[in-house]
């Protein structure tokens, strides 16, 4: 989907934004309330992200169902050339990478790589599992299981042997 604003929305746009030392264009008028979100109302689209307005009018066409992200991470930013137009895929993989970057997983075990898996998901993205977390869950597996069950696994275990 394309958009395009006239003089008189552009200049309304304009108006909306502050520029930052980034050169982030931050949106200054309403927020979508459940995620903080630009909001633009008013300009002959109802009401729609400015992020997105920004996209669809400077950077080019939206596919149905795709993202716009924010190459400069800042979500109120509606600067069209810090906005890349990505599929969920797409969108999805751009945010692993920003967890590459952190030295240690989510529980605090470090990334080394003795310590890492990646793997690809059937959906093609690549991602990377803690191979201590791993562990630690198939500990809780295993301590979960009730007794008739560990009976059953170690019966199993001596006719395999
Ligand atoms: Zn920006
Ligand atoms: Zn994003
Ligand atoms: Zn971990």
């Amino acid at each position: 989907m394309r958009l395009m604003m006239n003089e008189c929305d552009i200049r309304v746009f304009v108006d909306s934004i502050k520029i930052d030392d980034n050169g982030c264009w931050i949106w200054q008028a309403s927020f979508r309330k459940d995620d903080g979100y630009p909001l633009a109302t008013g300009l002959g689209v109802g009401s729609m992200g400015a992020h997105r307005v920004s996209a669809m009018h400077w950077v080019g066409d939206v596919p149905f169902g795709y993202n716009i992200h924010h190459a400069c991470r800042q979500k109120t930013c509606v600067n069209p050339a810090h906005l890349e137009i990505l599929s969920t895929v797409e969108h999805r993989a751009a945010h692993a990478d920003d967890k590459k970057g952190a030295t240690h997983c989510n529980h605090g075990h470090e990334w080394n790589d003795a310590n890492s898996k990646t793997y690809a998901r059937p959906d093609g993205v690549v991602v990377r599992s803690c191979r201590a977390c791993n562990r630690e869950a198939q500990r809780r597996r295993v301590a979960a299981r009730s007794p008739e069950e560990r009976a059953r696994r170690n019966a199993l275990r001596r006719v395999a042997a």
